[in-house]
This record gives structure tokens, sequence and C-alpha cells, in this order.
């Protein structure tokens, strides 16, 4: 058997960009509430929900989105 050239690149390619188990900006912005508020609830929000830190992490428009959250909210408490 033998690997097509694009069937080789495509999983060079995944392989090196993404893990399985890594969410994208649609799935990071659906959790970030309450990843907000295990945070101000002084809970630990990176280990209740590591995939959602993990990609704000990467991601400089999440932790913006996420800082912006954070910031509003300690205000109206
Ligand atoms: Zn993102």
């Amino acid at each position: 058997m033998r690997l097509e050239r694009d069937t080789l690149k495509r999983i060079v390619h995944g392989a090196l960009t993404a893990r399985p188990d890594e969410i994208g900006c649609d799935e990071c912005f659906e959790q970030l509430d309450r990843f907000v508020e295990t945070t101000l609830a002084g809970k630990n929000a990176a280990e209740a929900m590591p995939l959602v830190q993990d990609h704000l992490d990467r991601c400089s428009d999440c932790r913006e989105e996420f800082e912006a959250l954070l910031a509003a909210l300690r205000a109206l408490a």
C-alpha cells in the first residue's frame, strides 16, 4: 500500500496543528461565561474547564474577550 502524497500531507499537517481535544473560538465563547463565573467564585477555572483555558492560552481574541467579561462582571459585583 502506498500513501498518496496529499493524504500524507494532510496527516502531517493535522498532527502538527491540532489536537483532537482542542476547541475552537465558537465553543470557547459558548463556555466563556461559565468560565468567568467559576473564576469569580474563587474556584480554579483552568482545572474545571481545561479546554477553555487551553484555548485562551493560544487565542488572543478569546483572551481579550475573557478579560473584558471578567472586568465587566467584577464591576457589577
Ligand atoms: Zn479563540
